[in-house]
């Protein structure tokens, strides 16, 4: 991040401590003038809100302090609960986020409940800047008949078991060896192929070991992806998309005749990749493989079947641009994996759109009331819907944090006292929060659990287990 405004006014600075790292002592920056710094909370521990305290942080001047409150015993949020455990390269970049927060400036307080333990109106009070970075871990419905039947799950439930997220539980699948996903974006291919790849491929990831047991002992042969629409809108990147390709032991089934003849009018480059790749995938044999994914396109869900659990699932055809004409067709199988897509949802006391699932907000500030006064800030999935790719959150948080150093002489300036942040009313709650050396000790349980099983490290998922791994870390909060 290049060094922008100073954020200081001039007034005397409190007393440093490790999580500043002398930043109200200050090494530079308005903390050496007699300013304070400009606190920030940032609400979310995942990739967004880490970006945030990143670009507001790169330049180590300590004229910004930032907290970040997160729900969860451990941060990383989608990074590590939402991203596919065989997609290594991306999980590569919990490196950067950790030196993020290893930042003298930067202070982690996870496992502290933004609605619970303290309300946003609090935070309010006591930082001059808050962000929300609450991204978007809820599932979207269908909204058809039999979507609650056993052995129909959301994405998002079997997404969070296979990463190990403390709040999942194993899926209902019930032996199923037939599941339709519906929906082809890259959660979809990101399902697909982890109910169809080798398990021991993915032994030397950090999937959990119940994880794993259960994989292994997976009956699934068939995986079918269906898409509302026609192959040229499907959601999926090519990248992604190929993948299902390479996996070994499984065929991809796409019937030529639902892919367009001609490129389609106004096709992006990514479009016609996608296209070229199914036609590559159309005209190859799939006849000995031992499990197949099969694409279906112009197919739109109705209604999910079965007595007591699922036996099929009713199709609708429609055209590439999803109009049905009222045929309709059944497709058997024994599990429906809804993948269509997240949404979010927000703290009591924060302005929602029901429609698009995100706080509304104009220049990234949060809009109250049609105005959208300094202060109050929002990043990532939460700000643009359940869109791009973990990269995307880093330009957005830069975004965001343009807008906050335009702001931020405005805020020092509003109120000269240094507000203090939220350490004095959580110790007065007792709450306890698990901090970069909490989760740097369940870093470390998570290579000895790993080691136990013969493999590298290995998540643990179990949220008091986290907490006891954090435990000797675990402290109440200091003053700062
Ligand atoms: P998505 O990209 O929005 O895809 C959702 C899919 O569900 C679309 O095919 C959509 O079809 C379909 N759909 C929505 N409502 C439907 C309904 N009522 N009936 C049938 N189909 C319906 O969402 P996602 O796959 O959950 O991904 C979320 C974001 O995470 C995306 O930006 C994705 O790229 C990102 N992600 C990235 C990676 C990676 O980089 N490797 C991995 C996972 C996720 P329509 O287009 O017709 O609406």
């Amino acid at each position: 991040m290049t060094a922008g405004p100073q954020f200081s006014v001039h007034q005397p600075g409190g007393a440093p401590d490790r999580a500043t790292g002398g930043a109200t002592g200050g090494a530079t920056g308005g903390a050496t003038d007699g300013g304070r710094p400009l606190r920030v909370a940032v609400i979310g521990a995942g990739p967004a809100g880490i970006y945030t305290a990143d670009h507001l942080t790169a330049a180590g001047d300590g004229t910004v302090l930032v907290d970040l409150l997160e729900r969860l015993p451990v941060p990383f949020g989608l990074l590590r609960y939402g991203v596919a455990p065989d997609h290594v390269n991306i999980k590569s970049t919990g490196r950067t986020l950790m030196q993020v927060l290893s930042r003298p400036q930067v202070r982690l307080l996870a496992h502290v409940d933004v609605g619970r333990d303290v309300t946003v109106a609090e935070l309010r009070e006591r930082y001059d800047v808050v962000v929300h970075a609450v991204g978007a871990s809820d599932d979207k419905r269908i909204g058809i008949p039999g979507e609650d039947l056993p052995g129909s799950i959301s994405a998002t439930s079997y997404v969070a078991w296979y990463n190990g997220h403390p709040e999942g539980a194993p899926p209902e699948l019930g032996g199923a060896r037939v599941v339709a996903v519906v929906g082809v974006g890259n959660v979809a291919v990101d399902v697909a192929r982890i109910l169809l790849r080798d398990p021991e491929e993915l032994s030397p990831t950090d999937v959990p070991q119940d994880v794993l047991d259960a994989l292994r002992a997976s009956p699934v042969t068939d995986v079918h992806l269906l898409g509302r629409r026609g192959p040229q809108h499907a959601k999926w990147t090519t990248k992604e998309l190929r993948e299902l390709g390479e996996l070994s032991g499984v065929a991809v089934v796409v019937d030529d005749g639902q892919l367009p003849a001609e490129p389609p009018e106004g096709a992006t480059p990514g479009t016609l990749r996608n296209l070229a790749v199914l036609r590559d995938w159309a005209a190859r044999p799939s006849d000995d493989a031992r499990r197949r994914v099969h694409l279906h396109f112009g197919a739109r869900p109705v209604e999910i079947l079965g007595p007591d659990r699922v036996t099929g699932l009713r199709l609708e055809r429609t055209s590439a641009e999803g109009v049905g004409a009222g045929e309709t067709w059944v497709l058997p199988v024994d599990a429906v994996l809804r993948s269509v897509g997240y949404r979010g949802s927000v703290p009591p006391g924060v302005p929602f759109d029901d429609v698009t699932h995100t706080i509304p907000s104009r220049a990234s500030r949060v809009l109250r009331d049609g105005e959208a006064p300094p202060g109050e800030y929002v990043v990532g999935w939460i700000k643009r819907g359940a869109t791009g790719v973990l990269g995307t959150n880093r330009s957005d948080a830069k975004d965001t944090v343009t807008t906050i150093r335009a702001d931020a002489a405005q805020l020092l300036a509003a109120r000269p006292p240094d507000p203090g942040g939220v350490a004095p009313l959580l110790a007065a709650r007792d709450v306890r929060y698990v901090d970069l050396d909490g989760w740097l000790a369940v870093v470390d349980a998570e290579r000895r659990h790993g080691s136990a099983h013969g493999r590298g490290a290995v998540k643990i998922s179990d949220w008091e287990q986290l907490l006891a791994a954090a435990d000797e870390a675990l402290t109440p909060p200091p003053a700062r």
